[in-house]
């Protein structure tokens, strides 16, 4: 693939410093070639070795390879897309999500991945504020609740192509067939600047309305080979993944990873455990990269689990939430999983606990950074120092896969990065230094986000939300225990005086109106007649969040 010159920086992203870029390709970490590149072009290699077994399909490397040329080709023949745009994807976990990602790459098309699970509402706005000319759309999702919103968009002239993957086209929409059908030549290599972004990931972890992080080609390359390497995988590895696959934990840490040294990706529709279940016999897998804990939870309470011959699974990888310590020790006790903590961001790090490591260091902590040129403070948030060994801090994180500033937002990135391009996470941590090698553990937040069994709630964007409903006079959203996905979201409301409270139901309706997505809607509401207030005057989620806690807690059933 032809490589232009690296240019200054795209517009609206922050560029990597060029001592720390020279120092990276100097480490031989950053390789001048383009994701695309690196992904597509060891194919060959691996030729007849499984790439993708999905429930319907099981390709090839050649299999494989042959329909991302041909939807390379297709896509820019069919539509009116040409390279550079950059391309909504809003896809679940199936075969053709693959090659549509990695025909879109191959054509010089920018995916930005969102979540099948978004409403019209995350949709337009990502749409807008990356500029995205084209969307791909999966007819067949949710009972076809992604097609209306893909049409209305094109119609209302937000994107100029809607693509359908599985089901009916029509209203100006281009089919998936069509583009394999069209591609009957070999695609042509688009040039690539290294300093464009190569893919969009949706970022889970920042105060505010959802920020966007733009991952460059040679950083996100790495990403994605590192953990490889982190994990040993070759071409015998086989990859369990049950996640939504364009989250960037699914690109980044399962389906990248995976092409890059040949493995297998078995791609599971959903994390329905009996599905999980049928595919770990079926299929054998070696590894699961990430499974929430929600779902190791869901697993150790299922009557199927002990039964089934779990002893494929040589990486068990539990991550993207707190992993409570009696959960860590049923799946170790119980199930004899060789269970791994991870840490993951759509910034970019990801920590991982060792193969060989010891039980204090699997149980406690979330492990050490994957890159040995990847850099982790835990900061004293008074002080701005760093926090003694032991000490609770937020944790800052730098490295050559960790984005410089969100996309589009110099306001925000002047607080959420430190002036030496550290990403102040808003988790809060702590270093255990065990036999001499610091690791790391997770042990809060400072930031307003709920994590719901890893899918994270912006506490601010659901809270604007409520307040345009007529009769709200105040509103915060905070998070509240639950067993087994660890959050869900609490709407605390102050009503106008005279006016009914809202409830559970009347409450989703209102938000549905406005097209936010199913999971963000607050699954509780708590009336006051006002907020409790910090001392510097602002609402105090501290309190509210102990306060609800405890009405949960003291609750029959919890
Ligand atoms: P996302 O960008 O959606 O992957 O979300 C990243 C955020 O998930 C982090 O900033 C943390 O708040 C949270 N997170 C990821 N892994 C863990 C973990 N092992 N323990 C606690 N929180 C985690």
């Amino acid at each position: 693939m032809s490589i232009k010159a690296v240019s200054d920086a795209t517009p609206g992203v922050v560029p990597y410093p060029a001592a720390a870029v020279a120092e990276y390709r100097a480490a031989g970490v950053w390789r001048n070639r383009s994701l695309p590149d690196e992904l597509t072009s060891r194919f060959a290699d691996f030729g007849d070795r499984p790439a993708v077994v999905t429930p319907e399909t099981r390709w090839t490397y050649a299999e494989l390879g042959a329909r991302v040329d041909a939807f390379a080709s297709g896509v820019l023949r069919a539509t009116a897309l040409e390279p550079g745009d950059r391309v909504m994807f809003q896809l679940g976990n199936v075969a053709e999500t693959v090659v549509c990602y990695l025909g879109a790459l191959r054509a010089g098309l920018v995916p930005v991945c969102t979540l099948a699970q978004h409403g019209p509402r995350e949709i337009e706005l990502l749409a807008r504020h990356v500029g995205a000319r084209g969307l791909f759309t999966q007819g067949d999702f949710g009972g076809g609740r992604l097609l209306p919103v893909a049409v209305d968009l094109l119609e209302r002239g937000v994107v100029a192509v809607t693509v359908v993957v599985r089901g009916d086209e029509g209203g100006g929409t281009v089919g998936y067939r069509g583009i394999i059908a069209a591609g009957d030549e070999p695609p042509t290599t688009p040039d690539v600047d290294l300093a464009s972004v190569a893919v969009f990931q949706l970022s889970g972890g920042t105060t505010g309305l959802p920020k966007v992080a733009p991952r460059l080609h040679e950083e996100y390359t790495y990403n994605s080979r590192a953990w490889a390497s982190a994990l040993g995988w070759s071409e015998s590895t086989v990859v369990l993944y049950p996640l939504p696959l364009l989250h960037n934990a699914g690109i980044a840490l399962a389906l990248q990873p995976a092409l890059l040294s040949g493995a297998t990706l078995v791609l599971a529709p959903n994390a329905d455990i009996d599905v999980l279940l049928d595919l770990i016999e079926t299929e054998r897998p070696t590894t699961l990269p990430l499974v929430p804990p929600a779902v190791a939870i869901r697993m150790l309470d299922h009557p199927r689990t002990r039964s089934t011959d779990l002893t494929s699974i040589r990486q068990y990888v539990v991550g993207g939430q707190k992993l409570a310590g009696d959960v860590a020790r049923r799946l170790l006790d119980e199930v004899h999983l060789p269970l791994r903590q991870m840490f993951g961001m759509a910034e970019g790090m990801f920590l991982v606990t060792d193969e060989d490591a010891s039980e204090q260091v699997v149980l406690d902590t979330v492990g050490r950074p994957i890159s040995p040129l990847d850099e982790v403070r835990v900061v004293d948030p008074i002080s701005g120092e760093d926090a003694p060994v032991g000490d609770l801090g937020e944790l800052w994180m730098r490295g050559p896969y960790t984005i410089r500033g969100y996309f589009r937002a110099p306001h925000h990135n002047t607080t959420a990065f430190s002036t030496d391009g550290y990403y102040r996470t808003g988790d809060l941590g702590r270093v255990h230094r065990i036999d001499g090698i610091d690791y790391f553990s997770v042990d809060g937040r400072i930031k307003d986000v709920i994590n719901r069994g890893v899918e994270k709630i912006h506490a601010e964007e659901v809270e604007e939300l409520i307040l345009e409903h007529p009769d709200v006079d105040n509103a915060a959203v905070v998070a509240m225990p639950d067993r087994v996905l660890g959050e869900r979201a609490c709407a605390v409301l102050v009503m106008h005086p005279g006016k009914p409270p809202l409830t559970v139901e009347s409450l989703a309706a209102h938000l549905a109106g406005q097209g936010l997505a199913k999971y963000k809607f607050p699954e509780r509401v708590e009336i006051r007649t006002a907020l409790p207030l910090s001392n510097v005057g602002k609402v105090s989620r501290k309190t509210l969040r102990e306060d609800v806690s405890r009405i949960v807690e003291t609750e029959p059933g919890a």
